[in-house]
Order: C-alpha cells, then structure tokens, then sequence
C-alpha cells in the first residue's frame, strides 16, 4: 500500500517528544488527515517539563500537557496519550521500542509522523531510532509495518521525498502553534513555522501552492528502497 503524508491514510499517529513539536513540525499535515476522515492519535512521549523557563517542572509538565490538549483539538485529533518521559533523556530502549510497538498494533496504526533522524535536539533523534526500531520489530512479528514519515522542528531536512500543500491548513496550523503559549511567550515558533511553511511553498511545492510542510522516510528504509530499485516521493494536494 503506498500512502502519501496529508493523503486518507486511516489511522494515524503523531509522535512528539514534547508539546509542541507536532503542530510546528506537521500541524498542517495533521489537519488535511481530519479532513480526510483519518483518525489521528497524537502520543507525546515527553510532557516537556525541562522547558518551563524559570517555572518549576512540576508544574511546567501539566501546563505543556494542558497547551497539547488545546493544540489538538484546534487541529481536531481523535486522541491525546501522554507517555511522560523524562524530558531530555528518550532512549529507543528495547523496552520503550516493545511498548511502541504493541501501542502500534493496538490502534492499527497505517501510518506515522515523527521528528526525523538528524534533528539538533536528542531527544528528537531518538524518537526517530524508536519509531524506525518499533516498525522492525513489527516486522518480525510478522505485521505489516505504518508508512514512515520524519518531519522537521529544529533543523530542516535537506532531503525529503514528501511536499504536502498547506496552504489551507496554515491558520490552523499557526492557532495549535500559539496554543503551546508557555513556549511562544520564550520564542516565536508561530513565526518561524510559518516562515519555513512559505520557504517550503515557494522553493518546493511550486506550482502548487504557497505554503508547504515537507517530509522523509527514515534514511535507512529509503535506501533499502533505492536498492529495491522502487521510487518514492510525490507531492500531495498540489494546485493545479
Ligand atoms: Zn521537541
């Protein structure tokens, strides 16, 4: 089955390692998936309790988790799970990796945004090992493993096979941005996200539309892909 990120997947689920990181990094995405009729499941694997800016942990955890809560229902997601990592220290640990995977086949998931592999933060990277370790052991077992789709935060992607249109999606988008209010008070994500989305338009999604999220399967599947000599990469809701 070749699915295409912003395209009706069914079940979807968007891993972030902290609040925020998934309206910044596919907000649009997300929504074209609602509109689609896909059920999308956001798992926040951090609460994010390290970025309180002065603001003790115990309380910046509820406060971020109370601004994801908002976030996704702008975005209009079917479900919130909160796994409450410790922030700053994800590992893809077998026992994280088992968890993930079981989590995975509990909600049937078809596809999954995650931060890709080569984002500044660290936490960001191993939440990309995890995903990619939670989908081999899939395969072991034996089950049909979700489309892989790594999105970017922190450091955009050189490579990337997925330009989705968001031109529609963007005031959402920038709404489930601002909801993370504990965050944009420190620095404006709305506006860079947005920046980025219109860079993403102009220079990759032209003709279509003028603002784009893009996205890359982790580069250990796309070169086993290259090797199976099977293409991949096509732009999703371009206008025409
Ligand atoms: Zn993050």
């Amino acid at each position: 089955m070749n699915l295409l990120p912003g395209e009706s997947a069914g079940n979807v689920v968007v891993i972030s390692p902290h609040p925020d990181d998934e309206s910044i990094g596919c907000g649009g995405t997300i929504r074209r998936h609602v509109m689609a009729g896909d059920k999308v499941t956001l798992l926040f694997l951090t609460s994010g309790e390290g970025g309180g800016h002065g603001r003790p942990a115990s309380e910046t955890g509820p406060l971020r988790e109370q601004e994801a809560t908002t976030a996704g229902t702008l975005l209009g997601v079917a479900h919130i799970d909160f796994w409450r990592l410790p922030d700053g220290k994800v590992r893809s640990d077998q026992t994280l990796v088992f968890r993930l995977a079981e989590y995975l086949k509990s909600i049937d998931a078809r596809a999954v945004f995650v931060t890709h592999e080569a984002e500044a933060h660290p936490d960001h990277r191993a939440a990309a090992r995890l995903v990619r370790r939670a989908a081999g052991e899939l395969i072991e077992q034996r089950i049909e493993p979700p489309a892989l789709w790594g999105y970017e935060v922190w450091t955009p992607m050189q490579e990337f096979e997925y330009v989705v249109d968001i031109s529609e999606q963007l005031t959402v988008k920038l709404e489930a941005v601002r909801a993370h209010k504990s965050q944009c008070a420190v620095m404006r994500f709305d506006e860079s996200a947005q920046g980025l989305a219109r860079y993403r338009g102009e220079m990759h999604s032209w003709p279509g539309g003028d603002y784009a999220e893009v996205f890359q399967e982790p580069p250990p599947i796309r070169a086993r892909r290259a090797a199976q000599g099977r293409s991949v990469g096509r732009q999703a809701g371009g206008r025409k």
